[in-house]
């Protein structure tokens, strides 16, 4: 890279570049700070400053920086074969032994894998392929997805309009037709008194009705992250999924999970369905697939959609020039040996996640907390202006950024969804370095006003 100062990168930065999900006239007046190298669970800003990253990049980073196992697995296979496509009945060998590592992973019955490049790309094509899937069985009036509000599934116009994020769906003109959204399995926001497990079928119950509402013949598909990640972390209450998925069975409605943040040891189990005992008849997979280090993402179908797709499809018109990028799947496949041979997952279960929790859990004393909630090494502070009256803070989110801006003036990445602060941290943190998040966070609420 050039030599230049930070001021002169922040110019550059400024003059000509868009970022992602950013209030362009906020970011004009601050600038960036700009990050030049990581390292376990730290980044270096160009002036030098160590940051703890508290959200592994973006739920991504999950074995951590600075791996040379996955430099060399990219550079084994950039010398071999950079890149080849799978368009035209050509294969290569990284992507068919990634595709078969998937399916030794995957919940039992998840054993085809289409490749993407982005959560966003895999999400898309589920949209396709299960419209496709019920064409094909002679039902294409199904066609309706239905998924939850503040669910996050991509950027994609597609993607967003299957999610359920507002403010997504306004910006640019609303959402494409056939996507519905129910209310999500909230406990805190909408029945602090119930009990749980009494609000967890209650919110089950939504999916009934917006299925008899919109008419299960038009139904092709519920689509959920077993814990909703970008709208707040969202747990869900016990008996939820149980009953989501009875209440799919019961109207032959296929059952999407996307992984995109829960896969790849993120809640203590591979994935959030063996967490949470959903079977799936779809599975979406990125962020940890590659720990972040190149982009891949995969759809997981199993022998019903595959079955399906193989024996009366012709053509499967949908596809990406980089689906099963050699390289990415070269640095995924040793993305998983990593996690295996460091046994990360059970070290999440087991060990850190139990103490992320543990030291979490004294913050239930602060003023400004109403609830603090997590699974894994996944992890939500939710704020709250009056306890005891039950009160969210209006406008909702004004103090859950001024708090994440403290906790990056204070050198911790911790992000705020709506009022509440959000911890992911790399799968390979420590309990010291788990202790300085926390205290971090900590002395960054008493700092909020
Ligand atoms: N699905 C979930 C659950 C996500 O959290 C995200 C991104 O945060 C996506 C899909 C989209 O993934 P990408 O940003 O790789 O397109």
């Amino acid at each position: 890279m050039p030599d230049r100062t930070t001021d002169a990168w922040r110019h550059l930065d400024a003059a000509h570049h868009l970022h992602p999900f950013t209030d362009y006239k906020a970011l004009a007046a601050e600038g960036s700070r700009i990050i030049v190298r990581a390292d376990g669970c730290s980044l270096w800003d160009s002036e030098g400053t160590e940051i703890l990253d508290g959200m592994a990049g973006l739920w991504c980073v999950n074995v951590g920086y600075g791996r040379d196992e996955l430099v060399q697995a990219a550079a084994r296979q950039m010398s071999e074969l950079p890149y080849y496509n799978l368009f035209f009945k050509t294969a290569t060998r990284p992507a068919i032994e990634l595709a078969s590592r998937l399916a030794d992973l995957a919940p039992p019955g998840l054993d085809h894998a289409f490749f993407a490049n982005s959560g966003s790309e895999a999400n898309d094509t589920i949209i396709r392929m299960v419209r496709q899937y019920w064409a094909l069985e002679g039902h294409p009036e199904r066609r309706v997805i239905i998924g939850r509000q503040n669910g996050y599934h991509g950027s994609t116009v597609a993607a967003a309009s299957m999610g359920g994020m507002s403010a997504m769906h306004k910006q640019g003109g609303g959402t494409l037709p056939d996507f519905h959204h129910i209310r999500e399995p909230h406990h805190f926001k909408y029945a602090q008194d119930q009990d749980p497990e009494a609000f967890g079928r209650e919110a089950a119950g939504w999916l009934e009705e917006a299925i008899q509402a919109i008419g299960p013949e038009r139904v092709a598909a519920f689509v959920g992250e077993p814990v909703q990640g970008a709208g707040g972390l969202i747990v869900p209450p016990p008996g939820y999924w149980a009953e989501i998925q009875r209440i799919c069975s019961k109207h032959d409605i296929l059952l999407i999970v996307d992984e995109v943040i829960c896969g790849f040891g993120r809640t203590g189990q591979w994935f959030g369905s063996q967490t949470f005992d959903i079977r799936p008849d779809i599975m979406t997979l990125a962020k940890g697939l590659s720990s972040g280090y190149l982009p891949i993402a995969a759809v997981m179908v199993g022998q019903r959609i595959g079955r399906t797709l193989v024996e009366k499809g012709g053509e499967f018109v949908h596809g990406f020039t980089y689906s099963g990028h050699p390289t990415a799947c070269a640095v995924a496949l040793e993305t998983l040996s990593i996690m295996e041979r460091e046994r990360l997952v059970e070290r999440v279960r087991d060990d850190v996640g139990p103490y992320l929790m543990e030291r979490l859990g004294a913050l239930r004393e602060h003023p400004l907390v109403g609830e603090v909630r997590g699974v894994g090494l996944m992890a939500g502070v939710e704020l709250i202006r009056d306890k005891t009256a039950h009160a969210f803070f209006s406008p909702v989110g004004k103090v859950g950024t001024r708090c994440r801006d403290h906790c990056f003036n204070n050198n911790v990445i911790i992000r705020a969804v709506a009022d509440t602060m959000v911890l992911s941290p790399p799968l390979v943190i420590t309990p010291a370095q788990i202790d300085h998040m926390v205290d971090t966070l900590t002395r960054s609420l008493d700092q909020t006003e």
